[in-house]
């Protein structure tokens, strides 16, 4: 397990504080994400909020085909993940997925959650209920002594069984100093993920953020660069804590507390 950084329990508090910073972005984004509000608009409300809690915002800039220009990453209805703040204005009947990442005093939080406008078709509000039953699922079953890939297994298991499509292209990730560490946090298990499986053991922090699509798991990326969509253009959700792996089972460090 070469290269994933153990943290401590003050390591955990440093990040637990901007994992607040995190949870007090979506709520706020939660409070206005209306029918006409635009998804700049939303954007720009996210980093007033981090800018008035001393945080860093880690997207904007981040290194890509072009920096990424937003706060967070907005991605709706058939957008996965990475989508961008733009004139595009919330519609009742969105799914809005909200993806934030912050550094505060050297540590990093990441979560993202999917926000349902109004009337949601029925289809697309269960395979919302049933991804963030996905990572409640990870969250509940993550424990020292435990391969990752049985956890990613259960996960694969639910969604399937459900019949909703595993993204394999994007992943969570180990976080701590840097929002992206190793290891790689796949959703699903196949042989090649568990060539690369990592044995559970307290300190270890992942990023946990299954996605999952109502039609096709497939995913392309859009002429910006930075947008994936799914192929079939079906929709698709996103959520995704920041979690300690503790002696005896899992915390989430962005849900506020
Ligand atoms: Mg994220
Ligand atoms: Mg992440």
């Amino acid at each position: 397990m070469a290269g994933v950084a153990l943290k401590t329990r003050e390591d955990l508090a440093k990040m637990r504080k901007a994992g607040r910073v995190v949870h007090q972005v979506h709520q706020r984004v939660r409070e206005i994400c209306k029918p006409g509000i635009t998804t700049r608009e939303i954007d720009e409300e996210a980093q007033r909020v981090i800018d008035q809690s001393g945080a860093t915002g880690l997207f904007k800039g981040y290194p890509g085909p072009t920096p990424f220009p937003g706060t967070l990453c907005i991605s709706v209805n058939e957008e996965v993940v990475h989508g961008i703040g733009s004139d595009r204005q919330v519609a009742d009947g969105d799914i809005v997925g909200i993806d934030c990442g912050v550094k505060l005093d050297g540590w990093c939080g990441d979560a993202a959650t999917t926000i349902l406008v109004g009337d949601v078709p029925a289809d697309v509000r269960d395979m919302c209920e049933a991804t963030e039953q996905c990572l409640r699922i990870a969250i509940e079953n993550t424990r020292p002594g435990r391969k990752w890939s049985q956890v990613a297994q259960l996960m694969q298991r639910y969604a399937e069984s459900r019949g909703y499509g595993v993204v394999r292209e994007f992943v969570g990730h180990g976080i701590g100093r840097n929002m992206h560490e190793e290891p790689k946090v796949p959703n699903y298990a196949d042989r090649n993920t568990r060539r690369h499986d990592i044995m559970l053991r307290e300190g270890i922090v992942l990023a946990i953020e299954p996605m999952l699509t109502l039609g096709a798991r497939d995913v392309e990326t859009l002429a910006d660069g930075w947008t994936v969509v799914t192929k079939d253009r079906k929709a698709s959700a996103h959520y995704e804590h920041t979690v300690a792996v503790t002696s005896t089972g899992a915390e989430v460090l962005t849900d506020g507390n």
